[in-house]
């Protein structure tokens, strides 16, 4: 199970390539990608610039009014597309999908959120984010026995219907218990979670579950949403998940033995299992 980033800074190029080569060695993956970057860009293109909020507790979001949301949907699936393409384009049979298809991811929808803005908390109602809490692991299984590559984009859908904005970590956490899968490596644009942000040099090799809490509390912005991200995928039974960078020729096999920050089972790539589990 890969997570792609959607920062400018990930190499989607590469990770295809590589994602392509794994293939051809039989290993079957599922993969689901971010937008933010891209969403970003359009957003401000389109004349209706980004704006984050920090929820009482510390957490960076992006507010998705209506609007937002839009464009949120049309920039991850431009991406989605680009992704398709580009394995199509490796021999790889990839089937682009979002959680609205089939049900695949199922959110629910916060009625209100709590931000604060200049030290005072504010309550946001017009905001179409939502919380994955349902797969439709079936539809998955089915295209991956098929021979198919899902491509998941970080929509999700409501109960009733609506797309919703999901934080793309959070939902591959949640696909990856449910797929139950051994290792969740989540690619972004750092090698992994460093000491001392942005110095390369103070990357953490392992974070034990013993000392995830800690190091949630002590990086900042996005990095917070993905160890959460992370904790939540451990306690639901994934063995590992592994943040790590694009750079380099092998981004996602080195991910997946065990470059980066490895969060969980020991930082051991040969007590990998090689079993014929989706990866
Ligand atoms: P993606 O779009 O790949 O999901 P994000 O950009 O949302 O990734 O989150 C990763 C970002 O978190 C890094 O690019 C970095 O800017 C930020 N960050 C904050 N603190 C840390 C840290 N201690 N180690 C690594 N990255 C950090």
């Amino acid at each position: 199970m890969i997570k792609i980033g959607g920062a400018a800074n990930v190499d989607v190029s590469a990770t295809c390539r590589d994602v392509a080569v794994l293939v051809g060695e039989g290993r079957r993956l599922v993969l689901v990608h971010g937008g933010s970057g891209d969403t970003n860009r359009l957003a401000e293109e389109l004349g209706h610039p980004p704006r984050f909020v920090t929820s009482p507790s510390g957490h960076t979001s992006r507010l998705t009014d209506r609007r937002t949301l839009e464009i949120f949907i049309m920039a991850t699936a431009a991406l989605n597309r680009r992704i398709v393409a580009e394995l199509q384009g490796l021999g790889v049979n990839a089937v682009g999908l979002s959680g609205l298809d089939g049900r695949l991811l199922e959110a629910e929808r916060k009625a209100a959120i709590r931000v604060v803005e200049n030290g005072r908390v504010r309550i946001v109602r017009d905001d179409w984010t939502g919380k994955p809490n349902r797969v439709n692991s079936g539809l998955l299984r089915m295209l991956s026995e098929a021979g198919y590559l899902p491509v998941i984009a970080p929509v999700a859908i409501s109960a009733v219907g609506e797309p919703l904005n999901i934080d793309g970590d959070r939902g591959a956490a949640l696909i990856a218990s449910e797929l139950r899968v051994d290792t969740l490596a989540l690619l972004t644009g750092v090698p992994g979670v460093l000491r001392d942000f942005p110095d390369e040099s103070t990357l953490i090799p392992h974070i034990s579950l013993a000392e995830l809490a800690g190091a949630t509390e002590a990086v900042e912005g996005r990095m917070k949403k993905k160890l959460l991200g992370a904790r939540e995928a451990l306690d639901a039974g994934v063995r590992r998940v592994v943040i790590a960078g694009t750079s380099g020729d092998s981004p996602v096999r080195s991910a997946l033995d065990g470059v980066g920050t490895v969060i969980g089972a020991a930082h051991d790539a040969s007590s990998a299992p090689k079993a014929e589990r989706l990866s």
